[in-house]
């Protein structure tokens, strides 16, 4: 697993990170059915290759590298696998 979206984004979704991903690995996107029913976007850890790209341009800074996880959110990190199946 690389990054891990967390807490800032509930409700947010900027998705900013979206396009700013080069491996296009952020889900859902703005123009899928379950872009509404999602409280927040999350990064696929096996797709991810761990570039970075998407931490500067979140305007909340909701994006962490797994090992920069604050332990208060470090359920995110399974429930962005989670939403994979991974
Ligand atoms: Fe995409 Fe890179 Fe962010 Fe991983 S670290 S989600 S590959 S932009």
């Amino acid at each position: 697993m690389a990054y891990v979206i967390a807490d800032p984004c509930v409700g947010v979704k900027d998705a900013a990170c979206v396009d700013a991903c080069p491996v296009d690995c952020i889900h859902p996107k703005k123009d899928s059915d379950k872009f509404a029913k999602e409280e927040l976007l999350y990064i696929d850890p096996v797709e991810c290759i761990d570039c970075g790209a998407c931490v500067p341009v979140c305007p909340v800074s909701a994006i962490f590298a797994l090992d920069d996880l604050p332990e208060k959110w470090s359920e995110f990190a399974g429930k962005n696998a989670a939403y994979f199946g991974r």
